[in-house]
């Protein structure tokens, strides 16, 4: 890889972005069949739909752009799922399983925010007003499903687990 410009970097950050988005749909499903709140499920279920959006998005993007998607694995990202794995793996109350799950889908979710915002910000440097656009469709999608998965946490989730100190 190589940085000599800022449309150098920002085509290497989408890379990233393509890659993590690749690896969320993989993890997505297996999220939502681990997850025994029925509203938990749907959330992960309802956000692979969105995520295969924001792919196609970024497909639209690398069009605009003409260059290749191709770029490194998001090691950030296969990070951050390797610890959602972890917690589909745990054993323990279903309830406090789920509120961890909703834990690692939200890092997931931050750290997405976090790149949608570089992304975004280096569209708007170089002038591409399109691409910036569709950039925030989907940063608008992550913040949503942060805050959908912080209401979930905090109506369902994390009171049902905290009752299981009580059956403990
Ligand atoms: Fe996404
Ligand atoms: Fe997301």
């Amino acid at each position: 890889m190589k940085l000599s410009t800022m449309h150098d970097l920002f085509v290497a950050q989408l890379r990233d972005i393509y890659s993590a988005e690749q690896q969320i749909t993989k993890a997505l499903p297996k999220l939502a069949r681990a997850a025994a709140n029925a509203t938990l499920a749907e959330a992960f279920r309802s956000h692979l739909l969105e995520t295969e959006g924001q792919i196609g998005r970024l497909e639209t993007i690398f069009g605009i752009l003409d260059v290749s998607s191709r770029g490194p694995k998001c090691k950030g990202m296969e990070g951050l799922l390797a610890e959602g794995a972890d917690t589909v793996r745990a054993e323990g109350a279903n309830e406090v399983i789920d509120a961890g799950l909703i834990a690692d889908a939200q890092r997931v979710e931050h750290y997405e925010i976090s790149a949608y915002g570089s992304a975004k910000a280096l569209a708007a440097l170089l002038g591409y007003k399109q691409i910036g656009m569709l950039l925030e469709e989907t940063e608008v999608q992550e913040v949503a499903t942060d805050m959908k998965l912080t209401a979930i946490a905090l109506n369902e989730v994390n009171p049902a687990a905290l009752g299981m100190h009580a059956a403990a």
